[in-house]
């Protein structure tokens, strides 16, 4: 058996959108999960969309992500150069081959000419039925061809397709997809105006001379298959022709259409990886890292958006991900975007980190709002309420209260929660507790409270409702005595009394 060997080859005209990153995830899952490698080449011959900084991007994110590579741009290997600009001479000599073959011919007609056609004939294609009425070097006198070329005229080399042909693409997720040749147009393979291929000769040739044995790519790549089909059989190459597979679309969240970057507008959420910033517009675009996301959490959720391990399991880390992976599992239908999972996942992933490090993240945070506050505290308030958040950033709104005591008292809770006999009841709580060590423990405390408020006949609820409210203000947080024990009973009891002055 041949060694997989796989590649990510986006073109770098912007930010990699989230399905980008899916495709990459999925080539890295393959790759491992069969010993094999996986490479990053940067197709990039298309000048007039070259994006700078695009590049760099890509990289940025899949470093972030832990996808990792084994060739190619940025880190070398056998292969190279990957940047598909720097391969110019190479794909000259394959652009030859073809034409020397009769496989391909030269075409001269400008801009102008093919708008003229377009225009005088309906749903005009440029293939075996309108060749013959162009100006090309199958119309041309040979030696007119060579003048002209010479002389400096601008020329491109088309792809010759015989009309009437089944094609058969074999595609590991869709089977077996055939379409007839005569659907598909001659198309340009090289442009004499910069000397560079195009993308489908740069492609295939890439492919091949990088030793790629699959192809896994979205689907909107699925039309140029059977074009790539006939790429390889037109070089002699059918023999060893990577096998394909096409992923399925992401959609929208309604499961309508295609996801784009306008329904991460509308909706909130991002569908870039890194923020992006336009260096044309100068827009903005929010990404994953930038919105509190744990990479951990992203490949997880981005994983299962179009594929499935066959049994519940939801959590999958990264090295599990290998284990389960393959492409049998991988649906043909679009997977809608459900980015509340995808919030979910974050929450998971938060809720599951150590106390330390959700610590060291919020240590920034702690430092402007002022809080100097023991390490073993701080460890111990953040493990009772890290399950409440999803994002490191909100994990302050579940424990500011634990720092600062409160100053007004929500009125709706203190509506519903503080009657008549409130006072009454806080007042002998805090005599109560008075009597209490500093150093009790939560669990001590609870049980002293459930006799006293049996042996007093009050109930439960009556005391610990509006007791909560007077230490945090609203009717949040954790179980009230994890909260009593991290505040301590002195800070308790002033609590306590402020807020018997202050509600009246
Ligand atoms: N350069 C193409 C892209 O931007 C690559 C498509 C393929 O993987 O063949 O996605």
């Amino acid at each position: 058996m041949k060694k997989v060997r796989v590649r990510f080859a986006p073109s770098p005209t912007g930010a990699l959108h989230i399905g980008g990153v899916r495709t990459a995830l999925y080539n890295y899952l393959f790759a491992k999960k069969n010993g094999g490698e996986m490479l990053l080449r940067i197709e990039d011959t298309d000048s007039n969309r070259f994006v700078p900084g695009a590049e760099d991007y890509i990289i940025e994110s899949l470093n972030w992500l832990g996808i990792k590579f084994d060739e190619g741009v940025g880190i070398g290997g056998e292969y190279g150069p990957y940047r598909q600009s720097e391969r110019k001479e190479i794909y000259k000599q394959y652009v030859d081959q073809l034409l020397n073959a009769g496989k391909a011919y030269i075409a001269f007609d400008t801009a102008e000419q093919l708008e003229a056609k377009r225009a005088e004939i309906n749903n005009f294609q440029y293939d075996a039925s309108t060749r013959a009425m162009m100006d090309n070097s199958l119309t041309c006198p040979q030696e007119k061809v060579q003048e002209r070329i010479a002389a400096g005229e601008k020329y491109v080399v088309r792809f010759k397709i015989e009309p009437n042909e089944d094609i058969t693409v074999n595609d590991l997720i869709r089977g077996k997809v055939v379409i007839n040749s005569s659907i598909l147009d001659d198309k340009v393979l090289w442009k004499s105006a910069d000397c560079l291929p195009t993308y489908h000769l740069a492609n295939i040739v890439d492919d091949h001379l990088m030793q790629i044995t699959h192809v896994i790519r979205g689907e909107e790549w699925l039309p140029s298959a059977p074009l790539h089909v006939l790429l390889y059989r037109a070089f002699g190459w059918a023999d060893t022709m990577p096998e394909f597979a096409h992923l399925p679309l992401l959609l929208k969240p309604e499961g309508n259409g295609k996801l784009s970057k306008r329904d991460g507008d509308r909706l909130g959420f991002p569908v870039f990886p890194l923020e992006w910033h336009d260096p044309k517009t100068g827009d903005v675009s929010s990404g994953y890292r930038e919105s509190g996301y744990f990479p951990e959490a992203v490949i997880n959720f981005l994983a299962l958006l179009g594929w499935n391990p066959g049994t519940e399991q939801e959590i999958f880390s990264m090295d599990e991900l290998i284990q389960a992976f393959s492409l049998d599992r991988v649906s043909k239908s679009g997977a809608k975007f459900d980015y509340e999972k995808g919030k979910w996942f974050n929450h998971h992933y938060l809720a599951n980190k150590s106390n330390e490090e959700l610590a060291a993240l919020m240590a920034p945070v702690l430092k402007e709002k002022g809080v100097s506050c023991e390490a073993s505290k701080l460890n111990k308030i953040i493990g009772l309420i890290k399950d409440r958040a999803h994002f490191v950033k909100e994990l302050w709104n579940e424990m500011y209260y634990f720092f600062e005591a409160p100053t007004t008292y929500d009125e709706k809770a203190v509506a519903k929660r503080w009657k008549e006999d409130t006072p009454k009841l806080l007042s002998a709580l805090v005599g109560f507790m008075a009597t209490w060590d500093e150093n009790i423990s939560a669990k001590e405390m609870e049980e002293k409270t459930m006799a006293w408020n049996a042996e007093n006949g009050f109930n439960n609820g009556a005391v610990l409702n509006p007791f909560r409210l007077a230490l945090l203000g609203e009717m949040k947080g954790p179980h009230i005595f994890d909260v009593v024990e991290m505040l301590g009973v002195k800070e308790t009891i002033a609590r306590t009394q402020k807020a018997l002055e202050v509600i009246k």
